[in-house]
């Protein structure tokens, strides 16, 4: 039997960042807001003296449960997928909050050459840069457009951080002063100084003080406890959605939140959603929440699957491209990893934070001269003291043999004498790089998971090996004796943690032909349904994601308020 429930104003299908920003937002303008996470309620106390390493970072406790839902992957159409049985290039969160409870706060802005990439790119370097079948596109959208968004989330969430002498113009300073400079980060920065490059403090989302945001939420400074990526923060220093936007909501009384509340699909009638249809994962009763707007706010891969799931938008396909629900699909290319071994120099490697970094960024974005290179676009190059885990690291140099005395022996010399930082690069969307619903595979509900396939391209590797050739210069400048760096990228593995930041599926764009959302985050063709997150983002810069699914989400916010009450497509 299915149970329907009173309509709400808006429900929102995952209750992470973007659902928790739509939450606050939305609720402070007097909306009812239904919200549904499927995983379980979390606090802070729930960290408290946890510092577990095992379960945490190597058994994946705030994770999505692998064996009921996943996705299944192949490099190339010619390829079988196959499951993703066990965590690997990328975690998926679930429970309240989502990953943004166990992420590490590195909050970027997207440059300005972001937005309009295809014309900036065309314009500077002619129309035979960008390869026929790498799918770019505008965003429909400017940085100047975004910038009040980019604020407000920065003002939210209490950013930490310095100007980036290569970012676009802002409207206000970092709300909170950047993190300490560290005796390691503090060479990376004089390293890039000696240079010549202009190095600055990473924004961050670790607080570097205690702060009071604009709607009155206190919060404590971090500890540089160096448990930070894939933990909870016990002082609530860290911004995740728990601490910062869910109290707000909460307060209104106009919030309805039900964890435990899987979403299986978007109810609609022509080209119009009625609601959701979910299930209680704890009794296994079935419900439908009738809603006058559904904001899908799943992350990227279960926003993608929910609408093909629920034939809302046209499915892309790869061999006419045209469609657009699963296009652009891009990642993030990690690369140039390069260690040094110091050994006249000792550390303390097993203090940091999430966020507690030195960046340089001259060689991201369109901030160098690409015109006799193989690639756009570029990374950002960071040396992150995140705080060594002590059971995942234990780095010694690649002829040390793999076990016996010699391997203590090295292991104990180096294990404060290594450091290591790599390039955040930009992921380009090729024609098929796709996402779609797996033929085979099924959920534990019996519905189709999601299929990805993907590989690198010769940009990336190109990008690569440019990248490898700067932190090696750099590591060089810092003095250490050995240095070792990964030049080459080869094929895309699903194997080793990368990032997670996945990108693309239901992107943005100034035309309904070639996206699926207009610059609302609002859907073209199903005018009561909004998609905020990054799978809105039609390629991935080189940075990390959330500071720009921030800002997309709070336009999103605003773009619900107008539909809710004028009606109709907002461009
Ligand atoms: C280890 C790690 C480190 C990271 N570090 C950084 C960083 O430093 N900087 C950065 O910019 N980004 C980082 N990220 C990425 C960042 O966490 C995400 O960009 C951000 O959380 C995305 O917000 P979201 O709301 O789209 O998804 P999430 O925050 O993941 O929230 C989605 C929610 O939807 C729920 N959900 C999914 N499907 C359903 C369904 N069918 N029904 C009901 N609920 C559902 C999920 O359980 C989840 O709670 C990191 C991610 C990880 C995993
Ligand atoms: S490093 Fe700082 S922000 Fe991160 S978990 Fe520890 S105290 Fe919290």
């Amino acid at each position: 039997m299915v149970t329907t429930l009173p309509k709400t104003d808006v429900v929102l299908i995952g209750v992470g960042w973007t659902g928790g920003i739509l939450a606050a937002e939305l609720t402070k303008k007097g909306y009812k807001v239904v919200g549904l996470e499927r995983g379980k309620r979390r606090t802070t106390s729930d960290y408290l003296m946890v510092h577990d390493e095992l379960r945490f970072a190597l058994r994946y406790d705030l994770m999505q449960d692998l064996s009921k839902e996943t996705v299944t992957f192949r490099n190339n159409e010619k390829m079988r997928a196959l499951p993703m049985r066990q965590y690997g290039s990328f975690l998926l969160g679930t429970g309240l909050g989502g990953s943004g409870v166990h992420w590490n706060g590195q909050t970027w802005r997207f440059l300005p050459y972001d937005f309009q990439i295809r014309t900036l790119t065309e314009e500077r370097y002619g129309k035979n840069k960008i390869p026929a079948e790498m799918t770019l596109q505008d965003w429909g959208i400017t940085y100047d457009e975004l910038e009040p968004y980019f604020d407000k989330f920065e003002q939210m969430a209490g950013i930490s951080g310095e100007e980036n002498p290569f970012g676009g113009a802002r409207s206000n300073k970092f709300p909170t002063p950047p993190m300490k400079v560290t005796p390691i980060t503090g060479l990376f920065k004089e390293a890039c100084a000696n240079l010549g490059y202009k190095p600055f403090s990473q924004p961050s989302a670790n607080l570097s003080e205690a702060y009071t945001n604009p709607d009155g939420i206190a919060r404590a400074a971090c500890q540089y406890c160096g448990f930070c990526e894939r933990f909870g923060c016990e002082y609530g220093a860290k911004a995740d959605p728990v601490v910062t936007v869910l109290p707000v909501a909460e307060s209104s009384g106009k919030f309805d939140l039900r964890t435990n509340s899987n979403v299986v699909e978007i109810l609609h009638e022509g080209n119009r959603a009625t609601g959701v249809r979910f299930i209680d994962t704890q009794s296994g009763e079935e419900f439908i929440q009738p809603a006058e707007v559904v904001a899908v706010t799943s992350y990227v891969l279960n926003n993608v699957r929910l609408l093909l799931q629920s034939n809302i938008g046209k499915p892309y396909d790869p061999k006419t491209g045209t469609g657009v629900i699963g296009k652009n699909y891009a990642y993030q290319n990690m690369c140039a990893n390069t260690t040094g071994f110091f050994e006249d120099k000792e550390f303390n490697v097993y203090a940091g934070a999430g966020s507690l970094g030195m960046s340089i960024d001259e060689f991201n974005g369109d901030n160098f001269d690409h015109s006799e290179l193989n690639f756009i676009h570029g990374a950002n190059i960071s040396l992150s003291q995140l705080g060594k885990r002590p059971i995942q690291n234990n780095t010694v140099k690649p002829d040390t043999p793999s076990w016996g005395a010699k391997f203590k022996e090295e292991s104990v010399k180096y294990q404060n004498r290594s450091i290591s930082f790599n390039a955040q690069g930009a992921s380009m969307p090729y024609r098929y790089h796709y996402l779609d619903l797996d033929p085979t595979y099924k959920d534990a509900f019996g519905n189709p998971l999601l299929r990805m396939t993907y590989d690198f391209q010769e940009q990336d590797n190109e990008m690569s090996k440019f990248m490898a050739s700067k932190t090696e210069q750099i590591m060089k400048e810092m003095g250490a004796s050995e240095v070792i760096v990964q030049r080459e990228k080869g094929p895309y593995n699903i194997v080793p943690y990368q990032s997670t930041h996945n990108t693309g599926g239901v992107i943005m764009g100034d035309n309904p032909d070639t996206s699926a959302l207009n610059s609302y985050l609002q859907m073209w063709d199903f005018e009561n349904v909004f998609v905020p997150g990054a799978s809105a983002f039609p390629h991935n810069s080189g940075y990390n994601p959330t500071g720009t699914v921030g800002a997309l989400s709070y336009r999103a916010a605003e773009g619900i308020d107008l539909y809710l009450k004028n009606g109709g497509s907002l461009v």
